[in-house]
């Protein structure tokens, strides 16, 4: 499978090198050349697989024939054993809703489920295109992503991590699981500023040749662990097939019938990777695209209109915390009907003038698979409590989850749509301790410890083991710089390890 960049065609590349360079040299970002398909017959099959194996099988349909099925498999045999159990368990909510969890990896949020795979993929991917230097990886993270890529890449040969994250723009979990981070390859630091700054940083280094030729000297290239380096959206196209797969399997539906999926979403990689799979075959029903109040993609699919000219909100739901959704790009290559030039012109506007407006005739034929709504603070808050209380079947949301169950509930309100529903549980409700004990409970505790064993005293739900022992380590990292700062830290870091 070749890959093409969003913004030319033309530029055809190899899986391995779209792994390795992360974001093609035109900016835009590597896309499959085409889709491969999954057919009944291949699910049928998948069902008796478990999940390694079926991220293999499916990992290998996008990264043929570089990479071949048993290389695969070793790679997420590997990633996957770092899970505690079953790496995407599907819960059942009621006789319609699921809750498919990604939690359940080192870090306790979605990230994991791609960043324990790839590491693995770019040392292969390194070693076939017959790379020695170092490659550094530049994160910039709204919270998860960091703590995630972290653990991931940490000592691993040949490789070195950034992680820049906005000082005042994650939850206390996720900053201290950052400052603690273990490891001699890695480096964490805050800035003032929110996520759009730090992603917005570290694309200018990607596209800085200076930055680049001052980095070679020192023997190092870059790299991204962010879902614009296609290594890590690959692996997320997985489990929404094996969700299919357990469903079929549990016999809530046959095999055939369509199924909704409700992602919450903030650089929209993960429902990109939901539409991914519908491409290739997956009975899809609708895409349903959750956002907290930060609610640029709602406005989006509801009006056409793209619009980042607006207040910025700090939510308890931190991971979402972004209005410049990177991804969006992808899908909007696959809805212009792979118009490179298309893209290239909305994206030029967005940077220029901070919005783009897109037709919404142009495109109606592929929009209606996409439903967007978003809820506020207090609905989230509601949310969480309501299903928490619940008599027959109680259930405790993190904050992103419950902005996803919130829109679901609004969807099923507005559409009475009674197709089987997977909710995407994107974080232990244990990250997110302070706000979720307050949903629950309504008692303030300020302190992120205390409420994770106030949680726990309450809820049937055990502390994810990596979040227990967090109070007991050192803080390596708490250095916080100024935005305009970000480039000279990543070259005085690449200075000091020569
Ligand atoms: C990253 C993240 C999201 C958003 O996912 P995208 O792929 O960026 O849309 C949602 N919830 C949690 C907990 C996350 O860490």
């Amino acid at each position: 499978m070749d890959y093409i960049s969003t913004r030319n065609k033309n530029l055809s590349t190899s899986c391995v090198s779209a792994i390795v360079n992360g974001i093609s040299k035109d900016g835009g970002l590597f896309v499959p050349s085409s889709f491969p398909m999954i057919s009944n017959g291949e699910i049928e099959k998948l069902i008796e697989l478990d999940y390694p194996e079926r991220a293999a099988y499916i990992l290998e349909k996008f990264l043929t024939p570089d990479f071949s099925y048993d290389e695969l498999l070793s790679y997420t045999q590997e990633a996957y054993s770092r899970f505690d159990g079953d790496p995407c368990p599907v819960v059942k909510l009621d006789d319609q809703t699921f809750v498919m969890e990604l939690w359940h990896g080192p870090t306790s949020a979605f990230k994991d489920m791609a960043l324990t795979v790839l590491p693995h993929l770019l040392a292969a991917s390194r070693k076939k295109l017959g790379e020695t230097g170092r490659t550094l990886i530049l994160v910039a993270t709204s919270g998860d992503t960091g703590k995630a890529a972290l653990e991931g890449f940490k000592d691993v040969e040949g490789t070195d991590v950034i992680v820049f994250y906005p000082s005042d723009g994650v939850s206390p979990m996720q900053k201290m699981q950052m400052m603690t981070q273990e490891g001699d390859n890695v480096y964490v630091c805050g800035i003032k500023g929110n996520f759009d700054d730090a992603q917005n940083a570290v694309k200018r280094i990607f596209a800085d040749n200076e930055i680049a030729l001052k980095l070679k000297e020192l023997g190092y290239k870059l790299s991204s662990a962010n879902s614009i380096n296609w290594g890590r959206l690959a692996p997320q196209i997985a489990y929404y097939i094996s969700s299919y797969c357990d469903l079929v399997s549990a016999e809530e539906i046959e095999n055939g019938d369509k199924v909704n999926f409700v992602v919450p979403s903030g650089n929209f990689g993960n429902i990109l990777a939901g539409y991914y799979a519908m491409r290739m075959g997956l009975p899809i029903n609708r895409l349903i695209c959750a956002s907290n109040m930060n609610n640029v993609l709602t406005d989006f699919f509801n009006t056409g209109n793209y619009d980042i000219k607006r207040e910025f909100y700090k939510t308890m739901s931190p991971s979402m915390d972004i209005l410049i959704s990177s991804n969006l790009e992808r899908l909007l290559f696959e809805l212009s009907g792979r118009d490179d030039k298309f893209v290239e012109n909305k994206m030029t506007e967005l940077k220029e003038k901070g919005f783009y407006t897109i037709d919404k005739k142009e495109i109606e034929s592929v929009l209606p698979m996409f439903y967007a709504g978003s809820a506020d603070e207090e609905y989230t808050k509601d949310t969480i409590s309501y299903y928490f209380d619940d008599e027959d079947e109680s259930y405790l949301f993190d904050p992103h989850t419950a902005v996803a169950m919130s829109v679901y509930d609004d969807y099923y309100d507005e559409t009475d749509d009674t197709t089987p529903t997977v909710i995407v549980s994107t974080a232990s409700p244990y990250k997110f301790p302070v706000d979720v004990y307050s949903a629950v409970s309504g008692k303030s505790i300020d302190d992120a410890y205390k409420a994770t064993d106030m949680l726990e005293e309450i809820s049937a739900q055990p502390i994810p083991e990596p979040l227990r022992n967090l109070k007991n380590r050192k803080t390596r990292f708490d250095k916080v710089i100024d935005k305009k700062d970000i480039e000279s830290e990543v070259i005085s870091y690449a200075m000091k390890r020569n």
